[in-house]
């Protein structure tokens, strides 16, 4: 019996076991590996700006303590439950393994559509939530971040909060928070800049050159707005990007400064253009040489995998491409190169890690020091995937996951079984 489930929770628990298969991880080894070590569940009471209270569910899910504290964002959305939050928190620890960071995997989120509740109850409610965790986290034990549908204020708020309860300011508890509150530079440009850095560095081995490239983004959100404006510094035309209000096309490249300027102000990129307008289905099987998937998960399956016309895709999103899209672009090896997700994206965990240590030793760096370390880690991540996928002839996320996994392993290997 277990209560995690759900389709996402299926599919990290499918992923997993085929590492554990090629890993020949014995079958009573698995259980400990997979399942999170807690989740907690809380009710987040609040005031309604009509004068009614209202309650939201809110979780955290902490997958394990062997290596150091947990680390994970913190979901504000409608399809957050704790089978998802469970599956992104194993994500996590898969990812901070892989990149060779001291943290477990975590995740949290509150149910809850955060376009349809009001600025000031978006506040109430996140300093809620945080309220109710204090029990359970803490600077070395879970430190949160943002994830969809949460920012840098929404970081603010949850540091405020425990730190009222605290009596003193504690940065370290959170990552993700502004710059002024105690964040680090180059945190909030992180994801999108390590996705464009390793997009890029492939299009290079594929001698694909940067200024005939295009690229299509699926999300406008921090990630896929931040790797649009990289990719587009660099030369290449993004033809096409969506997010939850609909999608644009330009065959010439889009002007991806005027569309962040006109997304900050209006929060999507509706009435940016009535000519540009696109079906937002046909998105992902455009023709372009870099796809990056920044939105939600399990959007590429069997048939989208079967219908992808890019080179390169990279995964800005968390578990956009579902197992049996896995087998179809296992064949398609050769057509199609795969930066799986917790490589692609794990730039915002790595600067996370960043923050925390700054906020620890309260010595702070300049953002160059900061992007020049995330490459330098996501290259070093990036060179051990293709070794390991080249020696053993497995999948690029067989061989990223497999060397997360075996990380995660060894140290629980070497630490026993307690007591
Ligand atoms: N939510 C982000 C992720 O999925 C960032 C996590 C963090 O910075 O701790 O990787």
């Amino acid at each position: 019996m277990t209560v995690y489930a759900g389709p996402v929770f299926a599919m990290a628990a499918n992923q997993f076991n085929v590492i554990a298969n090629h890993l020949e991880i014995p079958l009573d080894e698995r259980a400990r590996l997979l399942m999170p070590k807690r989740a907690v569940t809380v009710s987040c009471p609040i005031h309604r700006d009509d004068g009614t209270v209202a309650v939201f569910e809110g979780y955290r899910v902490q997958h394990h303590l062997t290596m150091g504290p947990t680390k994970g964002g913190t979901r504000f959305s409608p399809s957050v439950d704790i089978g998802e939050v469970a599956a992104l928190a194993i994500w996590m620890s898969w990812k901070c393994a892989l990149v060779g960071l001291p943290y477990g995997g975590a995740k949290g989120g509150i149910n809850v559509d955060p376009s349809k509740i009001s600025p000031r109850e978006l506040e109430v409610l996140s300093r809620r939530y945080m309220q109710e965790m204090i029990p359970f986290v803490g600077p070395h034990t879970d430190v949160m971040a943002p994830d969809m549908g949460t920012n840098e204020q929404v970081m603010a708020w949850f540091m405020d909060t425990y730190s009222m309860y605290q009596g003193r300011t504690v940065t370290e508890i959170v990552t993700g928070k502004p710059v002024a509150s105690g964040g680090t530079l180059g945190r909030r440009e992180a994801t999108g800049r390590g996705v464009a850095h390793l997009a890029k560095r492939v299009l290079k081995e594929l001698s694909i050159s940067l200024n005939n490239a295009t690229a299509v983004i699926q999300g406008f959100g921090n990630v896929g707005s931040y790797a649009a404006l990289e990719l587009h510094h660099c030369g290449l035309k993004v033809i096409a990007v969506s997010d939850h209000t609909g999608a644009l096309y330009r065959a010439e490249g889009l002007d991806i400064p005027a569309l962040i300027r006109h997304a900050d102000s209006h929060g999507n990129i509706a009435g940016f253009s009535n000519e540009l307008h696109f079906d937002p289905a046909e998105l992902l099987t455009l023709a372009c040489d870099v796809l990056v998937p920044a939105a939600m998960e399990r959007v590429i399956d069997a048939k989208v995998a079967d219908n992808l016309k890019c080179r390169v895709l990279a995964e800005g999103a968390n578990g956009p491409t579902t197992p049996d899209a896995d087998l179809v672009l296992e064949k398609r090896q050769d057509e199609i190169f795969v930066i799986p997700d917790i490589l692609c994206n794990s730039g915002g965990v790595v600067v996370s890690y960043f923050e925390w240590v700054q906020d620890l030793q309260q010595l702070f760096w300049e953002e160059e020091e900061v992007t020049r370390r995330e490459y330098h880690i996501l290259d070093r991540a990036f060179d051990h995937m293709v070794t390991r996928s080249k020696v053993d002839k497995i999948t690029h996320r067989t061989a990223a996951m497999a060397i997360g996994v075996e990380k995660v392993r060894a140290a629980k290997k070497t630490r026993g079984l307690f007591p």
